[in-house]
């Protein structure tokens, strides 16, 4: 970012984080004619090649955000989640029992549960080391600067840019900070303060294994039709679920097991797990499972997963720094939405931007009164239903991971509760990014002319 005087009519804004949210937030800048630098810790691109899904809604924001970035999401080898079985156009979830052996002629057979439709392309599946490789494609060259860990940032008040300082001692300024750093977001302690418990990841006591396995592999232990589109299996303390990646030829599989140790705070949370631990908790699992599992790696990454349930925000706004993505809240994936809201979170940050620098250029706000007011309402159109998520998200394990499963007569009321799935599902899918924006936009034109 340049470091002489800046033009009164154009607004510069650091982003702090170079995963999804931050990238494709800067995507939704740039094409609104704002200048964005994005300072990111790493020395590179940080995803593995595990899967990411993207539901109807996030969907519908990205194309309004930049529709380079659904193009991102095809080059990306983006599938739908069901277009890859060849016979089911409509992009479905499907809940099984992943336990019970209930036929005994078919010691295979699993019952279905519950299956919600969100349509045609309604969901797409894509390794995430694939999108972040297309989506840093379409910005301009030195748009991300690596290497650089933000400490601090200094508000030098009305009429001076920001300033933001990081670990090797260099500097940057901006008019705006967006920080998009994560569930261990520096930025956020910088609008809570130093001392604030809000915003202190807590440990969900669920681990995940996520990996991909070549879809033939899934195949053998699924079968075709199963492997090929998204299925979800419960089972007691547990769920495994999967769907295709790069255009169909991977299989996405991520393992879910409930641990009711505590995780202690000086122990890191992305760890290699084996194989040998989940076949052994998959034991008494039905067949297809246990033949699933046998495909898997004999070494997998495990992450312990924090969510932001137990200590939320406030806001997610101070003057002319806000958070968004996972920095302001971190959910547990049981939604498989965290980035969806994130992504909710930069149309809206776009918008509002776009809206700062008109204000800008046509009447006498100054900078600091028009991004302190857009941050404002973004905060007040964003906070309510991304915290939600927070909470809905580890309800919806705790559906998924019902001890009843493993107990025949009590199987059939885990079984009715799965209704409420379908309702928090459809609570996310059915958004209304369009809607969103209108309010938004019609929220800042009150608050900039009082
Ligand atoms: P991050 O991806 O965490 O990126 C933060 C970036 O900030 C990192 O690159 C980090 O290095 C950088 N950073 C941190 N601190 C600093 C600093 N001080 N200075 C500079 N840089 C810094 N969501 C979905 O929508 N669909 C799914 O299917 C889905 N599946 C999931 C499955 C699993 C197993 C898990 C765990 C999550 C899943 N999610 C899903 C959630 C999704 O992964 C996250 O919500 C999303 O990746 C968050 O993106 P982000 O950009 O906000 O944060």
């Amino acid at each position: 970012m340049s470091q002489t005087a800046r033009e009164e009519n154009s607004l510069e804004v650091a982003i702090v984080g170079c995963g999804i949210v931050g990238l494709i937030t800067a995507a939704g800048l740039l094409r609104r004619r704002i200048k964005v630098k994005i300072f990111e810790q790493g020395q590179g691109l940080r995803e593995l090649g595990t899967g990411i899904a993207f539901n109807p809604a996030a969907q519908g924001c990205l194309e309004m955000i930049d529709p380079g970035v659904t193009m991102a999401l095809q080059f990306g080898g983006a599938v739908g989640l069901s277009a890859a079985s060849g016979e089911d156009h409509h992009d479905c979830l499907r809940w099984i029992d992943g336990y019970n052996q209930r036929n005994e002629n078919d010691p295979y057979f699993q019952k279905y549960y519950l299956k919600t439709n969100a349509g045609y392309r309604g969901i797409q599946g894509i390794r995430r080391d694939h999108l972040l490789e297309e989506l840093i494609r379409i910005l301009p060259p030195d748009t991300v600067v690596f290497k650089k860990r933000l400490v601090d940032i200094v508000d030098r008040g009305e009429g001076e840019t920001l300033v933001l300082k990081f670990a090797d001692h260099t500097m940057a300024e901006a008019d705006a900070v967006i920080g998009c750093d994560g569930i261990k977001s520096k930025t956020r302690a910088m609008i809570v303060g130093p001392d604030s418990t809000a915003g202190n990841p807590t440990y969900t006591h669920v681990n995940s294994y996520p990996t991909v396995i070549p879809m033939e592999k899934a195949v053998l232990a699924l079968g075709e039709y199963k492997a090929k589109t998204f299925h979800n299996h419960l089972g007691p303390d547990a769920n495994i679920l999967h769907y295709p990646v790069a255009h169909g030829t991977m299989c996405n599989v991520t393992v879910f097991v409930r641990n009711d140790e505590n995780w202690p705070s000086d122990k890191p949370t992305a760890l290699i797990g084996h194989r040998k631990d989940i076949e052994h908790r998959f034991k008494n699992w039905n067949p297809t499972i246990k033949d699933l599992i046998k495909m898997l790696p004999e070494n997998l990454p495990t992450w312990a997963i924090f969510d932001l349930w137990d200590y939320p925000l406030p806001y997610y706004n101070k003057g002319r720094v806000c958070v968004a993505g996972d920095a302001a809240h971190a959910s547990s994936p049981h939604h498989g939405a965290g980035a969806g809201m994130g992504i909710e979170d930069a149309l809206c940050l776009s918008v509002l931007m776009a809206e700062a620098l008109m204000k800008l250029r046509k009447t006498k706000l100054t900078k600091h009164q028009a991004i302190s007011a857009a941050f404002t309402v973004y905060n007040d159109s964003r906070r309510t239903r991304s915290q939600w998520l927070v909470n809905s998200s580890r309800r919806i394990c705790d559906l998924h991971q019902q001890r009843e499963w493993a107990d025949p007569e009590k199987c059939l009321k885990a079984e009715s509760t799965l209704e409420e799935i379908r309702d928090r599902t459809y609570k996310i899918w059915d958004y209304d990014g369009r809607r969103m924006v209108t309010k938004a936009l019609e929220d800042y034109d009150v608050i900039v002319s009082r």
